[in-house]
């Protein structure tokens, strides 16, 4: 009896382990990238980083695991602090596509640190640090929201339905985003973050399992940056 019994608790201790190791501990990554207009002209305001005012291009704010069910872990390994040196070749990119506009001015050295130990350290196992920064810049390449919207008649300055600006994302990448909104220092809704979903892989665009919650006006603005 008493070995029957240990042998059941040694299967089931081995199934945890099988589980344990098989799991990424997440299911899928939100490729999130934010509008510098947008960013900027709310009442809070903005800081252009110390390298420069960024492109009117949409950056990156990041790329983010999330669970399937809309939840998704956060700060997971406090052994992996941000390190600079193992990203320096990364650097001159990052500069440019994922500017921060966060005050005081910096050089997103912060940004990217918040970035990779809020998220990042939850995807460490399958994306190092080098890794995950290098798929996030990837993905930047690979979708050109910017080229998405003003090859739709979608530019800077002026104010369009969101279900036009959703359209004309889906129609160039293949997959339905989620707009984010905020308001500008007259309250005005207008077009923040778009949030596209990746595998886990953090390579391939993939159909959203879930949407974050939220609502934009049915018209929002697009402001020049
Ligand atoms: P907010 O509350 O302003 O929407 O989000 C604040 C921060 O929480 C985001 O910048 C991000 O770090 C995190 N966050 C918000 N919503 C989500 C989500 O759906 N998934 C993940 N992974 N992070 C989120
Ligand atoms: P999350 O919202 O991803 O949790 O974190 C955003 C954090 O990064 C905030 O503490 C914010 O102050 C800082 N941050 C620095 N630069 C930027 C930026 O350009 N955009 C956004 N959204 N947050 C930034």
């Amino acid at each position: 009896m008493k070995s029957k019994c240990s042998i059941l608790i040694h299967i089931v201790l081995l199934q945890c382990l099988v589980v344990l190791v098989a799991s990424q501990g997440f299911d899928f990554f939100y490729f999130v990238q934010q509008w510098p207009g947008s960013y900027c002209d709310t009442e809070q305001s903005c800081c252009y980083p110390t390298t420069g005012k960024p492109a009117a291009d949409f950056g990156i704010h990041g790329l983010w695991p999330n669970y399937n069910d809309g939840s998704y872990p956060s700060n997971c390994d406090p052994n992996s602090p941000f390190s600079p040196s193992e990203i320096s070749d990364l650097q001159s990119s990052m500069q440019r596509s994922w500017p921060t506009l966060a005050c005081p001015s910096s050089d997103g050295q912060q940004f990217w640190s918040h970035e990779w130990e809020k998220h990042g350290t939850c995807s460490e196992s399958v994306l190092d640090q080098h890794a995950y920064f290098e798929s996030a810049l990837g993905l930047k390449q690979k979708v050109n929201l910017l080229q998405a919207l003003t090859s739709s008649g979608i530019t800077p300055g002026g104010s369009y339905s969101l279900t036009s600006i959703k359209d004309a994302i889906t129609d160039a990448v293949g997959y339905t985003p989620w707009i984010e909104c905020n308001k500008d220092s007259s309250g005005n809704s207008q077009l923040y973050q778009i949030y596209l979903c990746v595998d886990t892989s953090g390579s391939d665009l993939i159909k959203c399992p879930v949407f974050p919650h939220g609502a934009c006006s049915s018209e929002i603005e697009f402001p020049s940056f």
